[in-house]
């Protein structure tokens, strides 16, 4: 608990005087502030970060990547361009491909960027693959000055806030894509199991899900990385596309899973049919499967943006009805924490 300057016996006894024992909390459904309060200001800049959890998150999402100088910051994509003015600060350091790998720069170089609400949506906007377009009733890109954080910086800001408010909010974080940083020959894994360890994220009930979509990778901490820093923390594979997977799907798959992860975040459509018609709602068995296995479910991702709602849900609140008490699951990824904590609340 460097931030803190506490002894961490001190801060637990603090929390548990002053933790408010609210029913919501008590029901055990968590919301995760997708990239922070994402919906508000630009994703993952610590004032994000810092709205999530003024906003009573419970978990706060971090995305990992690596610099050049093996430092671990708070960022989605491998390349920096989408969220940042590295094209003009940097010019003539793309790669052929146009992407300017963060894992080609320093930190210091990286320090010297600003950040801003991204210019386009990955991968384009779905309906009409315009690939320019961002998210138009958000925070205006270009405005105010932002930067992107190590994630020590992150970890930092969230157990500072959780000290000057007595709540304790968790982590949530995310190896991006370990495979290239393997390829690049940098161990990803390693580097951010380190960083929870001396942040004291030791144990599976510390507040920390560990997160990525490599089952592979996710062997590789639950049966190397974790035994040799000696700490065991809880592990939640990423499924995105079931045809990475397709044993997961079948009978005994979330069974076999459950051996080395303790949750799974799908992507929500694999849990309710997005071609669902209102009132008649093709609810997946995913839910039950997995818990079935002894495996929470954490779905990703929830925007009450207009115009994105699916068309099965009539309003932000009933597609959250939907999944945390319809389908079941046990928490979700939303880029409007309030909103999911508001509808909690509520409930
Ligand atoms: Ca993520």
């Amino acid at each position: 608990m460097r931030a803190v300057k506490m002894p961490r016996i001190c801060f637990c006894i603090l929390l548990l005087l002053t933790a408010p024992a609210s029913l919501w909390a008590q029901s055990g459904k968590i919301v995760i502030a997708h990239r922070g309060a994402s919906g508000y200001l630009p994703e993952h800049t610590l004032a994000a970060k810092a709205m999530a959890h003024a906003m009573g998150a419970d978990y706060i999402e971090q995305d990992l990547v690596m610099t050049r100088d093996n430092e671990l910051i708070v960022l989605h994509d491998l390349t920096l361009e989408r969220t940042t003015d590295v094209a003009e600060r940097f010019p003539g350091r793309a790669r052929g491909d146009g992407g300017f790998y963060a894992i080609d720069f320093d930190l210091a170089e990286i320090r010297q960027l600003r950040a801003s609400e991204g210019l386009r949506l990955p991968g384009g906007d779905p309906v009409t693959g315009d690939p320019e377009t961002h998210y138009p009733n958000r925070f205006p890109p270009g405005l105010s000055r932002f930067g992107v954080a190590t994630f020590a910086e992150e970890i930092e800001l969230i157990q500072g806030l959780n000290h000057a408010t007595g709540r304790e909010v968790g982590i949530y974080p995310e190896i991006k894509q370990p495979e290239f940083h393997r390829a690049e020959g940098r161990d990803i894994s390693s580097a951010v199991i380190d960083t929870l360890k001396r942040y004291g994220y030791t144990a599976k009930s510390d507040k920390v899900f560990l997160q990525t979509f490599s089952f592979a990778e996710l062997a590789i901490i639950r049966g190397e990385i974790l035994p040799a820093a000696g700490i065991d923390i809880r592990l939640v594979q990423l499924v995105g596309d079931p045809e990475a997977y397709p044993w997961m799907f079948e009978p005994g798959g979330m069974a076999l899973l459950a051996e080395q992860a303790d949750g799974i975040g799908p992507a929500h459509p694999l849990i309710i049919d997005p071609e669902s018609a209102p009132g008649s709602l093709r609810v997946s068995g995913l839910v039950e499967r997995a818990h079935a296995a002894g495996l929470q479910v954490h779905p990703y991702t929830f925007r009450a943006d207009p115009g994105r709602l699916p068309p099965y849900a009539a309003s932000f609140a009933e597609l959250l009805e939907q999944h945390y008490f319809t389908a079941g699951v046990d928490g979700a990824f939303t880029d409007f924490p309030d909103l999911a904590v508001q509808f909690l609340r509520s409930r």
